[in-house]
Formats: structure tokens, C-alpha cells, sequence
């Protein structure tokens, strides 16, 4: 965190009701996300459990540019189906496509059609699709969404975690964009939707803590209700003053140009080093991170053996560098048959924290995927030998085949 949120850690106003850290949060979501209400919570998947609750019954089907883990557990547990209707080409890790976040609209359109208005109570819309690679939505995509689910009646709720990013490469990359600052561009794109879910610690730039925004009244009024029973009081939800203090300074700063600009060209400078090597990664480099494509890596390890895990756990034995496991093993299992899901994509997550880490860091993971890189025709994958029932790939074991 910045200096600025480290006072800001200093004013926390422990009052267990109306904090005055709990307004300035709320004015800085109001300000620069544009949305009227906000509830906090204690990270992004408790605003997750709050909506979904509240929004989703059983039976529903929920549309999604792409499941995100922790989105689509709790939908699944309010009773709902998930159903992907992301772009074909968010499949491809090769495919050079500056918005391969974007939602086809054919597809919204189909399942609509399919299973009828009422059993869809909201599109989630998620800026930038982290299991694609980290990849932006346009803002076109998000108007035509938006009429679309207008024609409907259809609301839309946007996973806001790393919307600033998203608000960057739209500026970088869609026409019209070029002289609009980051901020002004977030405002308009989330201006298509109704609310959203946020993850404080990734875009807001705090430890812990995130929210859950809407427009419309009565579904705040429940929001604040709920709240009580899972997070904390409504004007706490679960964080300390002090914490919600350093997240109303984080978003302030979070929408700086030259913040996002720097953060996501870090990103790119690791990506760019692992291109010149031919290690083969998702292209385009996304926004947080650098996506190793573990199909291309391992063409001999078969996806029930976890390729994507298989390098994960051998850059974390060349060099101690902690990455993330995007395949098989995040997809979980289909909650009805009980079987794997198996995704398109096996990916590794170079996923790096804002604000921590130099170009040397950079240069040291690069060193150690192309020592991996090398060596790949003797890797062999894995065996699970312990699966947590939920959201396996925080907790599951493996040991080598
Ligand atoms: C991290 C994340 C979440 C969940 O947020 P937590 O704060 O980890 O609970 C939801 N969606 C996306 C896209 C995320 O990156």
C-alpha cells in the first residue's frame, strides 16, 4: 500500500456503527464506480454470497463471460447453473483478439430464448475475465449487453475486481478511447451495469476486503439486511475502519492513469521476455498476469493428470516462484454428475501483486519458466491425493506420477 493508505490505516474509526471510514469508502465507490449503494464485505466472494443469495433461486441459470471460481460456487449453492456464453476465441490461448473477455451475444441471446427471461435473474459480466487469461471486454460489448438484457428485463451485475484494468485496455485498444482518462472510462462502463461485486485486494490495492454495489433501493435495503447475518453490520461488513479506510485510499489511487499504466506494464514486460524465449503463453498478455499455456508445455501429460498443476509445481521447485494453477483442477467438478469439468484451457497464472516487486523479480521468473521450458520432455503429471469438497485447488494435494 501507498503512504497515503498507511495514514490512512492510522485514522480507523472504531465505532461499531457508522464509522466515518465506512463514508469515505462509500463516496469513493459512489465517485469513481458510479453506483448509489454499497455494502461491504469482509473480501469479493462475501459480496458473491450476498447477490447470489438474494438474487438467485433454483433452477435459475446465471450467464457468465467465463466461470470464476468463487462466483460459481456460490451460485451453485443459491441453486443456480452457470452457462458460459464468453466469445469462442477466450478458448484459444493464440488467438490475437484485443477483446477476448467480450460476451457473445448470440449465445446470451439463445439461452435466453431457450430458457426464458424469468429463470435468468442476472448476466455477471466480469472485467477482466481472469480464466481467460486476464482478458478486457470492450465497452461496445458491455452497450450491447446491456440492450440486450434491457429487452429483456434482465439485470447485469459485473465482477468489478479488475475493472480498472479493463477500463486501461479499453483505452488502449478501442477506438475513441485514446484521450479518456482510465477513470472517466471505469464511470461509463460500469454505467451498463447494476451493481457489482469487488475484490478489494486486487484492483482496490488493500490487503483484505471488498463490497458489493447497486442501484436499485430495495435490493440494497436487503443487501443491508443481509449483510448482518454473514459479514457484519452494514457499515462494516466484516472489516475494521482502519481496513476500509486504506480501500477508500486505494480506489482513489487505483484509477490514476499512470498507476494502472505502470501496474499493467509490468505485466507486460514479463510477458514480452517469455514471448522472445517461444514459451508459449495466452496471447494477448492479459492485465495481471502472465498465463503459461501447460497444453503446449506438455503435449504428453493427458488433462486427468493435471498438466497445468504439473507446472505450477515444478517452476515452484527450480525457483520458489508461487504460481497459480488455472485448469482441471480450478474447474472443479460438475456439481449434478459429479465429474471433472475439463476446460479448454490448462493454464499457469503468473499472477503479480501491484506495487511489490521490481523488473529484477521479472527477470528471475522469466530465467526459471525457460529453465522449465527446457525440460519438459521428462516431466511427468499427478496424482490427487487429497480433494477438498469445495473450491479444490486452494487445498488439494498431489504427489508425483
Ligand atoms: C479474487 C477474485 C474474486 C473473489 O474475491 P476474494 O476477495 O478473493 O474473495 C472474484 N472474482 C475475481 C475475478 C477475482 O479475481
Amino acid at each position: 500500500m501507498s503512504d497515503w493508505q498507511w495514514a490512512g490505516m492510522m485514522m480507523g474509526d472504531e465505532a461499531y456503527a457508522g464509522s466515518r471510514n465506512f463514508y469515505h469508502l462509500e463516496e469513493a465507490v459512489q465517485h469513481h464506480y458510479g453506483y448509489k449503494y454499497v455494502v461491504p464485505t469482509h473480501q469479493g466472494r462475501g459480496a458473491e454470497n450476498l447477490l447470489s443469495r438474494m438474487l438467485i433461486k433454483p433452477g435459475d441459470f446465471v450467464p457468465g463471460n467465463m466461470y470464476f471460481t468463487t462466483t460459481r460456487l456460490h451460485q451453485e449453492l443459491a441453486g443456480g447453473t452457470f452457462v458460459d456464453v464468453i466469445v469462442p476465441e477466450a478458448h484459444d490461448p493464440v488467438a490475437e483478439v484485443p477483446f477476448k473477455g467480450n460476451v457473445d451475444l448470440n449465445v446470451l441471446e439463445k439461452l435466453i430464448q431457450r430458457v426464458g427471461a424469468d429463470l435468468v435473474p442476472y448476466v455477471c459480466v466480469a472485467a477482466t475475465v481472469n480464466m481467460a487469461g486476464g482478458q478486457p471486454v470492450s465497452m461496445a460489448n458491455m452497450r450491447e449487453v446491456r440492450e440486450l438484457t434491457r429487452r429483456h428485463g434482465i439485470r447485469i451485475f459485473l465482477d468489478a475486481t479488475r475493472a480498472v484494468e479493463n477500463a486501461y485496455f479499453i483505452q488502449q485498444r478501442e477506438a475513441g478511447y485514446r484521450e479518456r482518462g482510465v477513470a472517466d472510462i471505469l464511470k461509463e462502463f460500469c454505467s451498463y451495469s447494476d451493481g457489482c461485486t469487488m475484490s478489494g485486494k486486487k484492483d482496490s490495492l488493500v490487503n483484505i476486503g471488498g463490497w458489493l454495489a447497486l442501484n436499485d433501493p430495495a435490493l440494497y435495503e436487503e443487501a443491508s439486511n443481509l449483510v448482518v447475518v454473514y459479514e457484519g453490520l452494514h457499515t462494516y461488513g466484516g472489516m475494521a475502519g482502519r481496513d476500509m479506510e486504506a480501500m477508500a485510499r486505494g480506489i482513489v489511487e487505483s484509477v490514476q492513469d499512470d498507476h494502472i499504466r505502470a501496474r499493467v506494464g509490468q505485466v507486460e514486460y514479463l510477458g514480452q521476455k517469455l514471448i522472445k524465449a517461444g514459451v508459449p503463453v495466452v496471447r494477448p498478455i492479459g492485465g495481471h498476469a502472465v498465463y503459461l499455456d501447460a497444453r503446449a508445455f506438455y503435449p504428453q501429460i493427458v488433462q486427468d493428470q493435471f498438466p497445468a498443476q504439473t507446472l505450477a509445481a515444478l517452476l515452484y521447485e527450480d525457483s520458489g516462484v508461487r504460481a497459480m494453477e488455472r485448469g482441471i483442477v480450478s474447474a472443479g467438478r460438475d456439481s449434478d454428475t459429479g465429474e471433472h469439468h475439463y476446460p479448454a484451457l490448462e493454464l499457469v497464472r503468473l499472477t503479480i501483486p501491484r506495487r511489490v516487486y521490481t523488473q529484477a523479480h521479472m527477470d528471475v521468473t522469466a530465467e526459471s519458466v525457460v529453465a522449465v521450458y527446457h525440460e519438459r520432455p521428462s516431466a511427468r503429471g499427478l496424482r490427487m491425493v487429497y480433494e477438498p469438497r469445495y473450491l479444490r485447488f486452494f487445498q488439494a494435494r498431489f504427489s508425483p506420477l
